[in-house]
């Protein structure tokens, strides 16, 4: 526990801040998603975090969890209202609008990387300022694309040797035959409407399919004879549907329909999914997204269909366990043992950094003993030490840290031979 004293600043509640050795690890991940997504034809967008609040309200919906209790919503010093962006979807829409990125090429294939705010009651796996790993796709409406991004994502997860994970999918339809199933479930919730919590009773109006989802035992109760959204599917959401369960067969992609799962945005059409992890407790969705083919018009731009998702990145940390390989460690650490010592290796731990790209540590004033441990530590291959007795014969101690050998190198040969130890 860190003891904080009475004059110290401290982060705004819930607000996650990542630090070493800890950021070691989120780098890892990060390059690993990187790398996958870029091989996927993927570029990134480093968006804005500050958007006009009316952004979040049109895209993601008044009734929704995020929009009604969860954003961080300010007025600017000229009375605008600004939000700080509660997820990437919208935002990386806005952008697709305003700098006309689909007329660039066809299909445009997104990603971000960064943080996100949202006003909850920080818990495990729930913070206020958390993280998103997140993509989107845009201008393809076939299967195939949900088909590929979900394959892509579990690919993912494999790379880090997570398992355990359940893909959940449903479809919400689209605006031929939601319409209808809406009605349905909203008779449905009305002849039940005393059973229901506060926040679906109102919804029943406006936004009954969030009922679906409600966390509230008795409206969980309620809804599990509620009528299905793919059996009232249109032809063509059907075969939508089908031809991506279809392909998720053929490659071995194991998934659950879920007729409950709606997400809390209203933007999405079609295609729904999570990717689940048991390990993770009440917080357990790691990954959600779907297709959302009417959002770039809504938000002003071509009908254009899209097909995104965002992975929490806190959340996937928390499975990634200590199993994402070794950390980048120095390849030599160099020991001083006093002042004139430490000005002689000097120009020798720039020489070795800077000329001959090995990384090399050190120059610490320490005790030997300490030096050694934390070279140790830090997973150095080699050990450089120099003290009086070195610094008269004109020889360094060089220690292999694995074998303890140790040898003697002459001042004027070190560079070398730490360039030829670095090459073997
Ligand atoms: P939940 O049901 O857990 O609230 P959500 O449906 O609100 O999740 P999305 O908006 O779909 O979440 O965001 C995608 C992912 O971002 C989630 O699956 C989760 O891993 C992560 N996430 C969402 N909210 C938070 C948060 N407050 N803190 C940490 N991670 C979060
Ligand atoms: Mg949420």
């Amino acid at each position: 526990m860190t003891i904080m004293k009475k004059n110290q600043i401290k982060t705004v509640k819930g607000f996650n801040e990542v630090l070493p050795p800890e950021s070691f690890r989120w780098r890892l991940v990060e390059d690993k998603f990187r790398n996958l997504l870029e091989g996927y034809g993927f570029a990134e967008m480093r968006l804005a975090l500050l958007e006009p609040t009316e952004l979040f309200s049109r895209s993601i919906g008044g009734e929704t969890d995020i929009v009604e209790k969860e954003m961080y919503t300010f007025s600017d010093r000229s009375e605008r209202s600004l939000t700080l962006r509660p997820e990437g979807t919208a935002s990386v829409v806005r952008a697709f609008n305003q700098y006309s990125l689909g007329k660039i090429s066809e299909i445009n294939k997104l990603y971000y990387v960064g943080p996100m705010f949202r006003y909850e009651r920080p818990q495990k796996g729930r913070y206020r300022q958390f993280h998103q790993l997140g993509a989107e796709v845009f201008g393809e409406a076939s299967f195939y694309q949900d088909a590929e991004t979900l394959v892509m994502l579990a690919q993912f997860f494999q790379a880090l040797s997570i398992d355990g994970i359940i893909l959940q999918l449903n479809s919400l339809g689209c605006e031929d035959c939601r319409p209808a199933f809406r009605e349905q479930l909203q008779s449905f919730l009305l002849e039940r409407e005393s059973l229901l919590c506060g926040d679906c009773q109102r919804r029943i109006k406006e936004n009954p399919l969030r009922a679906l989802d409600c966390k509230n035992p008795s409206c969980r109760e309620v809804v599990v004879d509620a009528p299905q959204i793919n059996e009232s599917l249109c032809g063509d959401c059907r075969e939508h549907f089908s031809g991506l369960c279809g392909l998720l067969d053929d490659v071995g992609l194991d998934y659950q329909i879920n007729s409950k799962l709606v997400r809390g945005l209203d933007y999405y059409t079609r295609t729904t999914f999570e990717f689940l992890a048991g390990d993770l407790g009440a917080q357990n969705a790691v990954a959600a997204g779907g297709r959302y083919d009417r959002l770039v018009e809504e938000l002003g731009g071509k009908m254009t269909p899209a097909f995104g998702f965002a992975i929490g990145f806190e959340r996937l940390m928390m499975l990634a366990g200590d199993k994402l390989g070794p950390l980048s460690s120095p390849f030599v650490t160099l020991i001083p043992l006093d002042e004139e010592a430490l000005r002689r290796l000097f120009p020798i731990y720039v020489k070795l950094n800077r000329d001959a790209g090995i990384a090399t540590l050190g120059l610490q004033q320490k005790s030997l003993k300490s030096q050694l441990k934390k070279a140790d530590k830090d997973g150095a291959k080699y050990a450089l030490i120099i003290g009086p007795d070195e610094l008269e014969k004109g020889v360094a101690i060089c220690r292999n840290m694995q074998t303890k050998e140790q040898t003697g190198i002459a001042f004027t040969e070190l560079e070398e031979t730490l360039r030829r130890l670095y090459q073997d």
